[in-house]
């Protein structure tokens, strides 16, 4: 979270302008809130140029209900296919299967999931109702840097797309897209609210199993309140949409997102004891996992960073080793902090 942010909440929390409520004491059908509703659609439709014929939902769930909220709005009884490409996108596969007939069109599991599969060997089956991605593997470390073109592949299959870990950092190709999703934990504000673009002609298909909450359509119908939707989380979203317009937008953000990724990476490759080993084409803006060549000292280098304040690196735990998430609130001085830190740790006891 942008400490700025943190700290306007702070002196909007007992009374939010006046309004003698907190945000979390507001009907979500009062003025008060709808305002702020209205304004953090109007400033994320800006921000990530969202075209008129998409709808912004405001979801909850997170990422992983969205998992089968997809397959029950958009299968309509037909195949889908799955690119696999890390943790993430192989759960996404893994729940889907329970909905819909799920094909697997190219996988780099092969590699460790190290790599990404080329789109043009992708094997689309014949009129699936979508494909998915996951446009950041948040554990893997492994990023599409440009999104497939799947009309230039000679397929109108949607593309359903998990943006969640990288939603904001960069911008959209919203012409290459039929629906994105996405948590708002890692870029947007704290969890409990799920954001959901989709374009409007894939509404309306829901198979008659999907709860009503989770249906697209009636989420769209009702302006994301068919349900009381996450306000207080919404609200925190939108004073981040309103710091992201402050730093300059998105493009902005992705030349500091640039920046960052590139001093950690070139920390990294120049090091004789770390290693990353995504190929450089597909490597991670947000998230950069690495292992030390010598696997004994990693307990030594957690404990050393925490003394430094830098806390949370610990790899998953299902590659192990060490993961940076450097996310958009995370300024520069904050990798380099980590940079220099693991210099000085490979410098004392080479
Ligand atoms: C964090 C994350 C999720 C999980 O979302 P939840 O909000 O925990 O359900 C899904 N996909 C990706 C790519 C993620 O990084």
């Amino acid at each position: 979270m942008p400490q700025e942010v943190l700290a306007e909440a702070a002196t909007e929390m007992l009374d939010w302008h006046g309004s003698g409520m907190s945000v979390m004491e507001m009907s979500h059908r009062g003025k008060e809130f709808i305002s702020i509703y209205e304004q953090a659609q109007a400033d994320l439709r800006e921000l990530l140029a969202v075209p008129a014929h998409f709808k912004i939902l405001f979801m909850q769930g997170g990422g992983l209900a969205e998992n089968a909220i997809v397959p029950l709005n958009l299968s309509r009884g037909g195949n889908v296919d799955f690119v696999l490409t890390g943790s993430w996108s192989q759960k996404s596969h893994n729940e889907a299967r329970k909905y819909a007939a799920v094909q697997v069109a190219a996988s780099s599991e092969a590699t460790g999931f190290t790599s990404l599969p080329d789109p043009a060997s992708w094997q689309l089956s014949h009129g699936a109702s979508y494909l998915h991605i996951c446009s950041n593997e948040t554990i893997h470390g492994v990023e599409f840097q440009e999104l497939p073109d799947l009309k230039a592949l000679g397929c109108e299959t949607p593309l359903v797309v998990d943006f969640s870990s990288q939603v904001a950092s960069r911008p959209v190709d919203w012409s290459r897209i039929g629906l994105a999703f996405g948590g708002a934990q890692k870029n947007l504000g704290p969890a409990g609210l799920t954001l959901v673009v989709v374009r409007e002609d894939l509404l309306g298909q829901a198979l008659p199993i999907c709860p009503s909450a989770f249906n697209y359509k009636t989420v769209a119908d009702n302006q994301s309140m068919f349900n009381t939707p996450p306000t207080y989380s919404i609200y925190i979203a939108g004073l981040v949409f309103q710091w992201l317009k402050r730093q300059g937008g998105i493009a902005a953000i992705e030349a500091r997102n640039k920046a960052k990724a590139a001093l950690l990476y070139d920390a990294i490759d120049n090091s004789q004891l770390y290693l990353n080993q995504v190929a450089a084409n597909c490597r991670s803006r947000m998230n950069v996992p690495f292992f030390l060549r010598d696997e004994s000292r990693n307990d030594a280098f957690l404990a050393g960073a925490r003394a430094q304040g830098l806390l949370q690196l610990k790899g998953h735990k299902s590659v192990g080793g060490m993961r940076a998430s450097i996310y958009n609130a995370l300024p520069i001085e904050g990798v380099q902090a980590l940079v220099d830190y693991m210099r000085t740790f490979e410098q004392t006891r080479a």
